[in-house]
């Protein structure tokens, strides 16, 4: 089985009031060309001076992936022609980036990052419909960026899509980028090679420009299936570039890849090189909130199993939830469960926000607390879950409609008995050794219970009244 290398290349909007090297506004959605000036539109005579804003926003995305951070950090020039780059070429950093050396974890798993650099981005090119012409909006030139590269340290398609969710958390926790691929705010190109039996890597082909994290997974399994195919007829795989067609669902040769000198980098003369003072770093580590990772480690200390407290940690969405209902003392574990499972679930199957429903963390804590006693089964919890996300407090559910568990054992033994009577054949088969169909009585007794009897206990009693 040839296993795949798959490695990104991740761009990341940062999150700054004016642009990478002008004073230009970042204004997303404005009339086009309204947010330039002599130094994005790349006039001759005009100077760029670095965003000190940006470049904190970078180092806090490099320090939060441990990456090892230069003493001076420099600005390159990458030269190619773009219709969308006025100046012709890319203000970019080269062989010094501001980390390099940095790790993301999925759960045991290292995926190393082998840098992180800054740069401006590009304008955008429009195509009227209809129209003989191309039009060009400068309003994005000059955007800061930060680029990330990883090695080729994933290997499945789930795994690179996984990766793309967390570094998008680590993001937004931090505040540097809003990481949103909708927005085009995070973008990625990703390259796949297919690993041989003897465990050497094969040719490596890159696949541009993919602008959600769907669209990630879609074309790496596309690719992946594809270079397969041609390695097992015994072919060679053929170094490219490609781009993805959403709507077929494959991947088409844009071009063979550039090498690097074809962009005869070298250094920017306009900005000097900078020293990243020791101090500054320091500040800066200073004002870090918590951060995903960090969080999985407290909730795991709290007694939450690794697996639960990483999916929930890395979910901006449920974690400060899950905090506040941590602090009703309720079962971590429980509520990790309840939360992963049947509230996702219910967003999921409904296609709703978690603050759009009407669950706080009291009620959730209830509900785990109302099945812990055993005032409740976890069938009836199941129930009623849908009315407490609708803000229902579940203690007052119960109480109403009478739902509490059955725990008169009295009653259930002759519930019990009368079902076993009413079913000789059933109870024939178990006797014979199918003791699965026990389940087809225990169901009966469950039905006619609303779900309020303990099932543990009316699979004993059953088995009592069974006998051997
Ligand atoms: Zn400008």
């Amino acid at each position: 089985m040839v296993r795949p290398a798959i490695g990104l290349e991740v761009h990341l909007h940062l999150k700054t009031r004016t642009k990478m090297f002008c004073g230009c506004e970042l204004a997303y959605g404005d009339a086009p060309n309204t947010h330039v000036c002599p130094v994005c539109l790349g006039l001759p005579g005009s100077l760029p001076v670095a965003n000190r804003e940006a470049v904190e926003k970078g180092l806090l995305l490099a320090l939060a992936l441990g990456c090892a951070i230069p003493e001076r950090t420099q600005f390159h020039r990458k030269n190619y022609f773009y219709p969308d780059l006025p100046k012709n070429y890319q203000i970019s950093q080269y062989d010094r980036p501001i980390g390099t050396n940095g790790a993301l974890l999925l759960g045991e798993k290292r995926v190393r990052i082998r840098r992180i650099h800054l740069e401006e981005d590009a304008g955008k090119s429009l195509h009227p419909e209809g129209a003989d012409a191309t039009l060009v909006d400068l309003n994005r030139a000059g955007a800061p960026l930060v680029e990330l590269v990883t090695e080729p340290d994933l290997e499945s398609p789930e795994e690179a899509r996984e990766f793309l969710r967390r570094l998008q958390a680590v993001a937004r926790t931090l505040g540097v980028s809003d990481a949103s691929p909708e927005e085009g705010k995070m973008r990625a190109d990703v390259n796949v090679s297919l690993r041989g039996p003897d465990g050497k890597l094969g040719t490596k082909v890159e696949i541009k420009n993919l602008n959600s994290f769907k669209s990630v997974q879609r074309a790496l399994e596309y690719e992946i299936e594809r270079q397969r195919k041609i390695l097992e007829r015994g072919g060679v795989v053929e170094q490219a570039t490609l781009g993805f067609d959403e709507k077929s669902g494959k991947t088409f040769v844009m071009r063979t890849k550039e090498t690097e000198s074809d962009y005869r980098y070298f250094p920017e003369p306009d900005l000097v090189p900078f020293a990243i003072a020791r101090d500054w770093l320091e500040a800066l580590k200073a004002q870090m909130p918590e951060l995903p990772a960090e969080r999985a480690d407290r909730y795991v200390a709290a007694g939450v199993r690794r697996y639960d407290a990483e999916i929930l940690a890395y979910d901006l969405e449920l974690a400060p939830f899950f905090d506040e209902a941590l602090k009703t003392g309720a079962d971590p574990q429980k509520l990790a469960n309840w939360l992963n499972a049947d509230v996702k679930g219910y967003l999921t199957q409904r296609g709703v926000a978690l603050s759009a429903t009407g669950l706080t963390p009291e009620n959730l804590a209830r509900l785990v607390r109302l099945v812990e006693s055993g005032t409740i089964t976890g069938r009836v919890a199941k129930e009623i879950l849908p009315e407490v996300m609708e803000g229902a407090d579940p203690e007052r559910i119960v109480e109403e409609r009478g739902l509490k568990a059955v725990t008169d054992e009295g009653a259930l033994r002759e519930l019990v008995a009368k079902v076993v009577a009413e079913n000789p054949k059933v109870v024939e088969q178990i006797k014979a050794g199918k003791t699965k169909a026990i389940n087809a009585l225990l169901g009966q007794v469950m039905k006619a219970t609303r779900g309020t009897a303990p099932p543990d206990l009316v699979r004993r009693l059953l088995e009592e009244a069974i006998g051997g």
